[in-house]
């Protein structure tokens, strides 16, 4: 199992979160302040690990 630490955008809370084996995080809900966040649509991330948290999603590490 491997963990992520992620960084919410809105409240700046730090969470630990289970990276998935296969597949992105499109989305997750703060622990903190229960906002569920997304990727902006703007970004070049593929999901909320790449983009909020210090690890990369096993998909991206394929690419
Ligand atoms: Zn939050």
């Amino acid at each position: 199992m491997k963990i992520a630490n992620l960084k919410c955008p809105k409240c700046e809370h730090q969470q630990k979160i289970e990276i998935p084996e296969d597949k992105c995080l499109a989305f997750y809900e703060c622990e903190h302040c229960h906002e569920t966040i997304l990727v902006p649509k703007d970004s070049k991330n593929c999901c909320v690990i790449c983009e909020y948290s210090d690890k990369k999603c096993p998909v991206a590490r394929e690419a």
